[in-house]
């Protein structure tokens, strides 16, 4: 099912859009939880984490590998941050195109909420 996310790559809605390749785009949280908040996504309609296989495997390494260069691009790289999955709703899962969030540029708690 078509989601927000698609009518980004689709650019139907504009997004602040930070890195694409043929496969996979990164934009801008539109509500950021940090002064770094990025959402790295596949293109392909990929619902949530439990809807993968292993023919998503390249897309999925892309995935981790233009998340680590974002995140030298927005020099949050040596202080450090983190990626979350949300899956499904106990997650918090509120877009079901899967997604990365980076999360970056000031101390972030452990245990997550
Ligand atoms: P999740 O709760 O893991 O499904 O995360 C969905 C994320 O998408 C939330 O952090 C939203 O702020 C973000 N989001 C929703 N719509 C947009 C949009 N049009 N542009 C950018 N980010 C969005």
């Amino acid at each position: 099912m078509a989601t927000i996310f698609n009518k980004i790559i689709d650019r139907e809605i504009p997004a602040d859009i930070v890195y694409e390749t043929d496969t996979v785009i990164a934009f801008k949280d539109v509500n950021p939880v940090a002064s770094t908040h990025i959402l790295i996504i596949p293109k392909k309609n990929i619902p949530t984490l439990n809807d993968i296989n292993i023919k998503d495997t390249q897309v999925l390494a892309e995935l981790l590998l233009v998340t680590t260069k974002i995140a030298k691009q927005m020099n949050v790289d040596k202080e450090g941050y983190r990626i979350v999955i949300n899956c499904n709703k106990n997650a918090g899962q509120t877009v079901y195109h899967l997604h990365l969030h980076l999360i970056g540029g000031r101390k972030l708690n452990w245990p997550p909420g």
